[in-house]
């Protein structure tokens, strides 16, 4: 069993420090500011065992070398062997299915999400998924090298976990996101609760995280580039008729991009 809290960090960031309850490993997801974890741990008094690295941004790897630095005993850094990172000690190949992080009470299932990058990888460990710049709550990451399609399979890989799912996103963008979403789906009942209840969290300067993969099949139109009233809403936007899956996808993208 693991639990997990977050470590705000820049802007909107969240450093994601798991503890596993019998192991007693900690770990952290995407440091990218080394001080914002160096200062949580030292309030809780807590020692690091490792990193776990999503993909190559400095705001998610900025903060391995310094944490290294600053333990007399060897972090073990996890992360993509494709992505020129600084650091790695268990670089994580294209075909590694599965890892078991030292003092960690469980493995963590690994899943290839190219979009974002081309070497973003995920971790599931129990039900907790840390999937970095892939999937945030009602959005998703930007396509810095992949493409439309690349990211669009990556998101339904995620979306086929099972509903309850913990899903921990790398930054705070949810009401961002929702106020896109909002304009994309008007009608979807299920979103305008869910804004409601996050603008609640965020005037109180609270996380809208984690969300679950059950709630995101409901509020995320990038899960479902499929439907009918959403294709209708990018004919009109783009002014073209959108009949599949694809370019539904592609465009819904674009407009987030723009918007
Ligand atoms: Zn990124």
């Amino acid at each position: 069993m693991h639990t997990v809290t977050p470590i705000p960090a820049f802007n909107d960031n969240y450093i994601w420090l798991i503890h596993a309850k019998d192991s007693g490993g900690h770990y952290v997801v995407d440091p990218g500011d080394a001080q914002a974890v160096l200062d949580y741990l030292e309030q809780h008094q807590m020692v690091l065992d490792g990193i776990l690295i999503t993909h190559h941004h400095k705001d998610h790897t900025g903060g391995i070398e310094e944490l290294q630095a600053s333990h007399d005993h060897k972090l073990t850094v996890y992360g993509p062997d494709n992505e020129n990172i600084k650091g790695i000690n268990h670089p994580i190949s294209g075909q590694t299915e599965s890892v078991w992080p030292e003092k960690l009470d469980s493995d963590a299932k690994i899943f290839h999400l190219p979009g974002h990058t081309l070497g973003h990888i995920a971790y599931l460990i129990d039900d907790h998924l840390f999937c970095g710049d892939t999937l945030f709550s009602a959005g998703c990451g930007r396509l810095f090298e992949g493409t439309p399609a690349q990211m669009r399979e990556s998101l339904q890989t995620l979306a086929q976990l099972d509903e309850n799912t913990q899903v921990y996103p790398a930054h705070e963008y949810t009401q961002a996101n929702l106020a896109f979403a909002l304009t994309v789906e008007n009608d979807n009942e299920a979103l305008i609760a869910h804004a409601a209840k996050v603008k609640q969290l965020r005037d109180q300067n609270l996380p809208s995280l984690p969300s679950s993969i059950g709630l995101e099949k409901q509020i995320n139109p990038f899960l479902r580039p499929e439907q009918a009233s959403i294709k209708q809403n990018l004919s009109r936007h783009f002014s073209q008729e959108v009949t599949d899956d694809g370019t539904s996808f592609t465009l819904l993208r674009q407009w987030k991009d723009n918007f």
